[in-house]
């Protein structure tokens, strides 16, 4: 028997067998129509949808992938690890080169511990700094995505009021607002939570005002509670020491994942030595969490980005693109506005509150073989060459082309 396997096919079955068809955030319910939901393979940066339509790939797996699909120098760490086991009784010699990587690479690192995705990592974080401090607070910036379990969703199905009763939120980048939230929290604040740059899903991306980062780092020690750095989209894309380290500022603990490995499994935080003890008391862990694959894959995807400067190459191409979207938009009188570090970099249209402009943009580009993101920031990786990336601005001339005449 015949069984059809192409994207509608896929999605008809799904139906039934998956909550929704598919369910969070790669739902392309959200998308323009036209996206495929199902995919069968990537390689560098290229991906191929499930009826063998291939495009050239501004999101990355939403960030995992920064060397490009299936890396050679990767997946063969990948398989030599594997030939020797990746779940054990206990971590392999791979945890230990890895922590030992991340202490070096990370400017405020002392130490290094594993899970398996960002939520994880966030989660443990604020969790570290209510068992440092024994306070409860934790304030956010509002909108910002650290997660999708009940203390962080932006969902509120299925959370209760007690999930959040600790949290309080402040407006990125604005000092008066974070000022007032750690006042409210008073002598209870146990974290300030920052994300690496304002990546809040249909906005315009902000970097991190260098006085509001110094004054985070203020507040912290001030009040003895510990800044957490949610590095999970930014981490190991902007640079290898730790995205604030951009605006001189260090974080207590932070929270990694996405970039890590190359598109394979894995979280980590890290943090300083003042949270020492208290992570070595927390019980945290999960069945997967000691794998040695990913670990494998991480300690080659680093050496690699070390090895290449991979953030400053995804500087360059982010910056290529940038500039040649900007004078086409200029050339064919489009007002659009581009946000964020050239490496994750986001792209809104003036007069478009609706997005419909960013959706007919990303459909026409998409016909023609370039996969963005209309309301997302998407991201670079280091597979992208000066030839990709005028590849995809061939297309993007004759998407501005259609919008101009529609
Ligand atoms: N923090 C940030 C900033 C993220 O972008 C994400 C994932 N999009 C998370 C946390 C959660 O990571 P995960 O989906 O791996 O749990």
């Amino acid at each position: 028997m015949h069984i059809d396997t192409g994207d509608q096919a896929l999605r008809a079955r799904a139906l039934r067998v998956v909550p929704g068809g598919m369910y969070g955030h790669m739902r392309t319910a959200t998308l323009p129509a036209g996206y495929p939901q199902f995919f069968e393979r990537g390689e560098g940066c290229h991906i191929w949808d499930a009826d063998g339509r291939r495009y050239l790939d501004f999101m990355c797996a939403w960030g995992p992938i920064v060397l490009g699909h299936r890396h050679p120098a990767v997946e063969e760490a990948v398989q030599r690890q594997m030939a020797k086991g990746d779940l054990l009784n206990g971590p392999t010699e791979r945890m230990v080169e890895l922590a030992e990587r991340l202490v070096r690479l990370v400017a405020h690192a002392d130490w290094a511990l594993f899970a398996k995705n960002g939520t994880d990592a966030t989660t443990t974080c604020v969790t570290l700094a209510r068992v440092k401090t024994g306070r409860r607070k934790i304030v956010v910036a509002k909108g910002a995505y650290h997660g999708a379990v009940p203390w962080c969703s932006p969902s509120v199905l299925g959370v209760t009021a007690e999930d959040r009763a600790h949290l309080s939120t402040y407006i990125y980048n604005d000092i008066a607002s974070l000022e007032k939230a750690v006042a409210r929290a008073g002598d209870d604040l146990a974290g300030i939570v920052v994300s690496a740059f304002r990546h809040d899903y249909g906005f315009d991306q902000e970097l991190p005002d260098p006085a509001f980062a110094k004054c985070a780092r203020a507040l912290a020690d001030a009040s003895g509670a510990a800044l957490i750095l949610d590095d999970v989209r930014a981490g190991f894309r902007l640079t290898l020491a730790g995205s604030w380290d951009l605006v001189d500022v260090q974080p207590d603990l932070s929270a990694w994942s996405k970039a890590i490995a190359n598109g394979h499994a894995l979280a980590a935080v890290t943090g300083n030595d003042e949270f020492r003890d208290a992570a070595s008391q927390l019980f945290v862990t999960g069945s997967f969490w000691c794998g040695s694959v990913p670990m494998a894959a991480a300690l080659a995807t680093l050496d690699e980005l070390e090895r290449i400067d991979g953030p400053a190459q995804m500087h360059a191409m982010g910056t290529r693109l940038r500039e040649g979207l900007a004078a086409q938009a200029a050339a064919a009188g489009i007002g659009i506005r581009q946000s964020g570090p050239p490496q994750m970099p986001t792209l809104m249209f003036e007069d478009d509150p609706d997005c419909a402009k960013g959706f007919l943009f990303c459909q026409e580009a998409l016909k023609r073989g370039v996969y963005l993101h209309p309301r997302h920031n998407m991201f670079l990786s280091a597979a992208h060459t000066a030839a990709d990336i005028d590849e995809a601005l061939a297309v993007t001339r004759e998407a501005f082309g259609v919008l101009d005449r529609s």
